[in-house]
Order: C-alpha cells, then structure tokens, then sequence
C-alpha cells in the first residue's frame, strides 16, 4: 500500500476496483514480513521483523533453497521428526548439508511455537545458500536455517472441505525424474505450481491438478491426490512427485479400516470412472474434490471417514480428552 495514494484514488474508482483495492490493502497489512513474534534464525531468536537476508543470495538467484511446511495441532508438531528429516534430505539433494542435526531442528521448532504462543499453527522451516559465491557454483556458500510459524487456519475455504473444491487441469507437467530433482521439496520445483495455480484461481477454480512427464494423474500444486471406485482407493504412484506425509498417513488410516489402497498408474481418460476424489497435504489437510475440469466426484463416505481419522490422528492424546 502506498500510503498518500489511497484516498484521492479512492474518490474516483468504480466498485470493482475499490474492491481490490480493499484485497490489497488487506494483504498488505497481513503481509507475512510485517507479522509479530520471533523466528528462529540460523540459531537465534530473533524479531520477526528482523528476520532478512541480501538481496545476493544464492538461494534467491539460482533455487538453492528448500523448505517445510507442518502444522502443530494442540501444541505439538504433527510428525515433527519425519519433516525435519525430509528437510535435510531435501538438502542433500541439492548437494548442501544443514549444519543442524535432526534432534536440533525439532527442538528450534518446538522452540518457535512456544516463543510465540502458538498451539495451532503452521510451521515453515527454510534453508538455503548464502551469498559468499553469486553464480551456479556454491561450493563455498554458507547454508542458514530459519523457522517461522504462524497462524493458518485452513488452505481451503472450510464449508467446501467435504462439499468438494473445484480443479482445473493444469497446463505444466510434474517433470521427469532424470530433468528435475522432484523429491526434495525444493523451492525451485513450485514454478510450475505457483504458475498452475494463478491460472486455475482466475478460471475461478481453488487449484490444479497436475499430469506427470508421461501424462498420467498426479498430484495439486501442493497436495497429493486420490480416487476411489467400489470402496476401494486409487492413488497415483509417486515416483515423480513429492510422497506426501500426509499421504503417506492417510494410505496407513485407509488400510486400519480394511480399505484396500491400489498404488498405479492412473490415466486422465480414468478420471469419469472414479466416485470420490479427494487430496491430502499438510496445509490442505483432507479435502474433497468435486470436479477437475469436465470429470464430476461426489464426495462421500470414504473421503468423511478418512477426513474424521485424520483429524483423530494429528490431535495429541491429551488433548483428545
Ligand atoms: N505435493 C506438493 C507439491 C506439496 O507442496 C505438498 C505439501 N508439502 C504435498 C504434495 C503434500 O505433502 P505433505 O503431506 O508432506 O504436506
């Protein structure tokens, strides 16, 4: 917002631009660098507003960065232990090493959510190359940990969680193993779903579904995806995208209940075959999927149970009481 700009424009706008211009005001007061409390920096708590780095660094320039993304229910950290380990794999295949141990991250994390008074939020921690070197080789970059976390409530909008969101088919294609790191959660690899995205959310569809490199199903932008047909469920193989820990979470509470978990390659024209659909992610959750582009889901028992087991599931013991 550019304060002094605000008013006389205000006076000569039509509805649809106040409108927006509203959005961004809004967004601007609630910009994420303009939060309080402390983040947790390269091992230090500082304030959140001092939480920066130069404009020259690697990670910035050339995607050396990877991250993620967890949510605290109840004040503990659902699988704290398996994302921290996720993050320094995710590093490894970037070829840097987190100077931190696994134990330290989740104890920084744990850390965060106290300093700020947090019990359910979402975690965000990020590492990246520094800016000794400014060019594709960094071997002697220094790497640096933050952890921020923050208050998000739900990624999609609530009333729709069991009615179903709507997906577009994306343009882009989860790429190739052998051109692209897919799993390490790899900042550079959300081009395509931050691109994906944009254009779903002008169609007026909350996300995407993404094919791979060979065309079949795979996940959203930021979730992983699933189908099911005469009580069984259908989810692709994830051998070119992110193996969610929440996928993974829901695969094991569909299979406590008895529900048979078919792992295949899936084909786009399979889509008008399916009953239910629904996606999986830490911030998304479960979610019910009505549409994707022409095909049609309705949601369902399978979807409401797995979505009621989840819930069980990340909620600590204590606090279930
Ligand atoms: N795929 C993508 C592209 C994602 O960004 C995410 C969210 N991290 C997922 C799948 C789901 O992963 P998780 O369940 O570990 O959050």
């Amino acid at each position: 917002m550019v304060a002094g700009r605000r008013r006389p424009l205000k006076g000569r706008l039509g509805q649809v631009e106040m409108n927006e211009m509203k959005e961004t005001e809004d967004m601007a007061a609630q910009s994420y660098d303009r939060l309080d409390g402390s983040i947790w920096y390269d091992g230090k708590l500082v304030p959140w507003q001092d939480a920066n780095l130069h404009v020259l660094t690697h990670g910035l320039h050339y995607g050396s960065c990877v991250f993620e993304g967890e949510r605290a229910y109840g004040g503990k950290i659902f699988k704290s232990t398996q994302h921290s380990e996720r993050l320094k794999a995710s590093a490894n295949v970037l070829d840097f090493e987190i100077p931190y141990s696994v134990a330290e991250i989740d104890a920084a994390k744990q850390l965060v959510l106290e300093k700020n008074n947090r019990k359910e939020a979402y975690i965000r921690p990020v590492a990246w190359r520094g800016s000794e070197m400014m060019g594709v080789s960094a071997q002697n970059n220094t790497i640096h940990l933050a952890i921020a976390c923050w208050e998000w409530p739900s990624y999609f909008d609530p009333a729709e969680r069991l009615k179903g969101i709507r997906l577009d088919l994306a343009d882009y294609r989860r790429p190739d193993p052998k051109t692209a790191p897919c799993m390490a959660k790899a900042a550079g690899l959300y081009m395509i779903c931050t691109i994906s995205k944009h254009k779903a959310e002008r169609k007026g569809y909350a996300d995407a579904m993404m094919l791979d490199w060979q065309g079949r199903v795979a996940e959203c932008t930021g979730a992983n995806i699933f189908f099911t047909k005469d009580g069984a469920i259908h989810t692709p193989i994830a051998d070119c995208f992110l193996n969610g820990i929440t996928r993974q979470t829901v695969i094991d509470l569909a299979k406590r209940r008895g529900i048979a978990v078919n792992e295949r390659r899936i084909m786009p024209e399979e889509l008008a075959g399916f009953e239910e659909c629904f996606i999986t992610g830490t911030a998304a959750e479960v979610t019910a999927v009505s549409e994707i582009a022409d095909w049609r889901f309705t949601p369902g028992k399978i979807t409401q149970q797995l979505a009621e087991d989840y819930t069980a599931e990340v909620t600590p013991k204590q606090a279930a009481a």
